[in-house]
């Protein structure tokens, strides 16, 4: 701490703060930015772009989920000069993270929403950046999994989710319970190494996707889910949704369709530690809706969630350490 001269709290650090380390930041003011990272459009020399999609037309049910991405923003800001257990370290010493800010898209010309969020997801991979993303509703995983699988190849899908999102359509609607269907179809992911977790509502098909619902995981414990996980999606490149309606409303109150009986965010936080192995290539966290939230509680879950993804890739998000695997 230096004299009272205001420069040993720095604010807006989202504008003025460090592209490496984690800032020292007051958590009640300031820009906001993912975990006071750096806003930027810049991609030379960034290992992870964290992305939002404010979109929340594609819902059977509430809206709201287009302020999804700037309440996970304003839930993190505590998360930056607070390493969390187990990682006991500053995930951005290592590791240079930006926040690059919101897809742009027109909500109105509804037929172009998918094509732009995708060409706007392959610009930033084709820059061999990892890429998060915060939504928007469900249906952002569709354009998102196409840019993936686009560089990648076939990925298995981890998704987390009170519902199968396996409904059937033409694949010209908007609808955030489909995005899986159409992947197995369009051969995005592969639905032998795919499971889904935390399921607690029936859709007529299961596209060859493993289920672990929501009751298999309460009398299974965690430990077990991770083994049945890790099992199923094996070595190959993956990819993990987390909607973050997986939770019990008790934990994440502030979604589009909320379904009793899911996993607490504790259990959250677990599983994803214990998937730390797993060869992820992208992730996003989905269905945070502020306006039925309650004291930010769903807001931080998912802030949560993507400090933890960040915390279990490590050193692996780094440039370098691509460089030395490759
Ligand atoms: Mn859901
Ligand atoms: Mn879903």
């Amino acid at each position: 701490m230096g004299a009272g001269d205001g420069t040993s709290r720095p604010t807006d650090n989202a504008f003025l703060g460090p592209l490496m380390g984690g800032s020292l930041e007051v958590a009640y003011a300031g820009a906001l930015s993912f975990m006071r990272r750096r806003y930027s459009r810049d991609l030379a020399g960034i290992d992870v772009a964290v992305w939002g999609i404010p979109l929340d037309t594609a819902v059977s049910n509430r809206p709201g989920a287009r302020f999804g991405p700037q309440a996970i923003r304003r839930a993190s800001a505590i998360l930056c000069g607070d390493p969390q257990y187990p990682f006991h370290r500053d995930p951005f010493a290592e590791v240079a993270v930006i926040d690059y800010g919101d897809c742009a898209f027109d909500y109105g010309r509804h037929a172009e929403i998918p094509a732009t969020i995708q060409a706007q997801a392959a610009a930033i991979l084709d820059r061999d950046v990892h890429l998060v993303t915060l939504g928007g509703d469900h249906f952002v995983t569709w354009p998102l999994l196409q840019a993936h699988a686009a560089k990648h190849g076939p990925l298995a899908l981890v998704q987390l989710d009170a519902h199968q999102d396996t409904w059937d359509d033409d694949g010209e609607r908007l609808d955030h319970g489909t995005f899986v269907a159409r992947a197995v179809r369009a051969g995005l992911i592969d639905p032998a190494r795919s499971v889904q977790v935390g399921i607690r509502t029936h859709a007529p098909e299961d596209c060859g996707i493993a289920i672990l619902d929501a009751y298999a995981v309460h009398e299974e414990g965690i430990p077990r889910t991770i083994e049945r996980v890790l099992a199923r999606v094996g070595d190959g490149p993956a990819y993990l949704t987390v909607d973050i309606d997986c939770l019990d409303p008790a934990y994440a109150p502030g979604t589009g369709t909320p379904v009793a009986g899911g996993l607490s965010s504790a259990q959250l936080l677990m599983l994803l530690r214990g998937l730390a192995p797993v060869d992820w290539r992208g992730m996003d966290v989905v269905e945070v809706a502020p306006p039925y939230d309650h004291a930010d509680i769903t807001a931080i879950a998912a802030a949560a969630v993507v400090q933890h993804y960040l915390g279990i890739m490590g050193p692996r998000l780094a440039r370098r350490g691509r460089a030395e695997m490759a």
